[in-house]
């Protein structure tokens, strides 16, 4: 089933698709800022049960402290749920939104194409962020997040101005146990195996954008906007 199965979409749904590292976070938290719509990340989401103890957070732990995927039907179950909100009818900001880190499987891609054709709905863009493998890693093992407030910096590309201190809140900076060394090749491996077969599968739907993200943060929003607008679907 296609996504945009006889209809035009009207909102901005995007899926942000790419190795991590790519930067797709750090995009998509400032686009969403911009653009008044919701980032769901579903990292992000996994992180906050984890931190609150549920049931979900205790299952999805193990998995990803080993750099390994959440099995699909946790997943679409929470994003499901969380899509489900974000378009009930509450108008045009919660209308939109940009999932990051999901789908990350094809079961999980056609999950996402029949939970929006049952509402009624089409992604109205798939945008790959481009970046070779040697600098995922570098970037991964240099990424430090706000424990307060969620925001990403990096050690190398974009430092805080104190060490360990984000610039935004005063937070201090962690980092993840799945950007420790130990993780990176593992969670590297399964985008391969599992997420990059994402890329046929929107590009033989010609929903897919490439963006070579081998460049500044700066940089890349400047493309990704201009993506935005020229490449609408
Ligand atoms: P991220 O912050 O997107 O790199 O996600 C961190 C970890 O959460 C991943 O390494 C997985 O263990 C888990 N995770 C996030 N999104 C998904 C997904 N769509 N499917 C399965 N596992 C996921």
């Amino acid at each position: 089933m296609t996504p945009a199965a006889g209809s035009r979409p009207t909102g901005f749904r995007a899926v942000f698709l790419g190795a991590p590292g790519a930067g797709k976070g750090t995009q998509a938290q400032t686009l969403a800022k911009v653009r008044q719509i919701l980032h769901l990340s579903t990292g992000d989401m996994l992180r906050a049960e984890v931190a609150g103890g549920t049931e979900l957070g205790l299952r999805a732990k193990s998995f990803m402290d080993a750099g390994k995927l959440v099995p699909d039907d946790l997943i679409i179950a929470m994003v499901e749920g969380r899509i489900g909100l974000a378009s009930a009818g509450k108008g045009p900001i919660t209308r939109d939104w940009i999932l990051d880190g999901f789908p990350r499987t094809v079961p999980q891609a056609e999950a996402l194409d029949r939970a929006l054709a049952r509402a009624g709905m089409a992604l109205s863009h798939v945008v790959f962020f481009d970046v070779p493998s040697p600098v995922l890693v570098r970037r991964l093992s240099a990424r430090w997040t706000c424990a307060r407030c969620g925001a990403i910096w990096n050690t190398e590309s974009k430092p805080p101005k104190q060490q360990g201190v984000c610039d935004h809140c005063g937070g201090s900076l962690k980092q993840r146990t799945d950007d420790r060394p130990e993780a990176v090749g593992q969670r590297l491996e399964v985008y391969e195996r599992e997420t990059a077969p994402l890329l046929d599968f929107y590009q033989s739907r010609n929903l897919l954008r490439r963006l070579d993200a081998n460049r500044s943060p700066d940089v890349v929003q400047h493309a990704l906007i201009q993506l935005i607008q020229n490449g609408a679907i």
